[in-house]
């Protein structure tokens, strides 16, 4: 039995693909869905997330909402626990899968994320083979990814990483929320980039 708050997501993420053409363009919606029941788990940013005061005392739409009230029910991720990335990220940087790894849904065709920082954070250079596209659900960061001038992109805007392209993000004085998915060669986790690449 899949929790209702992660039946609502997924139907938020099913209209965000009908509706922004920059992911219906990257991926349909899956039409192979299957579902498992999730054992959640929680980590530090779920909690930041969940108090962000914000998220709170913004105008957010009905798709932020919904991935901040899955916050409790689903299986935080630790991507970059075992790595020299450091106590104040780990601490901080949120993320959970909706479908794929751990998620309540699994597609052979594509893997969804939720991502979530607070203001001033750094999430610094990584890149994995999957081609990936970032929608930002709510806030705003600033994307750096190699070969282009640095964005700051806010609500209904997104980012395209193709693959192994080295990217970095960093909120400022806002959090960011974002809906992030994955296709092609997704089974291979991301991995920071060579400190040597580009300094902010
Ligand atoms: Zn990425």
């Amino acid at each position: 039995m899949i929790d209702p708050a992660l039946e609502s997501l997924l139907a938020e993420a099913r209209t965000a693909h009908a509706n922004t053409p920059e992911l219906a363009k990257f991926c349909a919606f899956p039409q192979d869905l299957t579902d498992t029941p999730v054992s959640p788990y929680s980590i530090p940013a779920a909690r930041l997330m969940e108090h962000d005061n914000i998220l709170q005392g913004a105008e957010i739409s009905r798709f932020a909402k919904a991935s901040i009230a899955a916050g409790p029910v689903v299986h935080w991720r630790e991507t970059y626990k075992d790595t020299d990335i450091g106590q104040e990220f780990l601490g901080r940087f949120g993320c959970y899968c909706l479908i794929g790894p751990n998620g309540a849904y699994h597609s052979k065709q594509m893997l969804a994320f939720v991502v979530y920082m607070p203001p001033g954070l750094y999430y610094p250079w990584h890149h994995h083979p999957a081609e990936e596209m970032y929608l930002v659900l709510a806030g705003e960061a600033e994307f750096r990814r190699e070969g282009e001038a640095p964005q700051t992109l806010g609500v209904g805007q997104t980012s395209f990483h193709a693959s192994d392209q080295p990217h970095a993000m960093e909120t400022h004085d806002q959090p960011i929320l974002a809906y992030v998915i994955w296709r092609n060669n997704f089974g291979i986790k991301p991995v920071l980039t060579d400190r040597k690449v580009p300094s902010a």
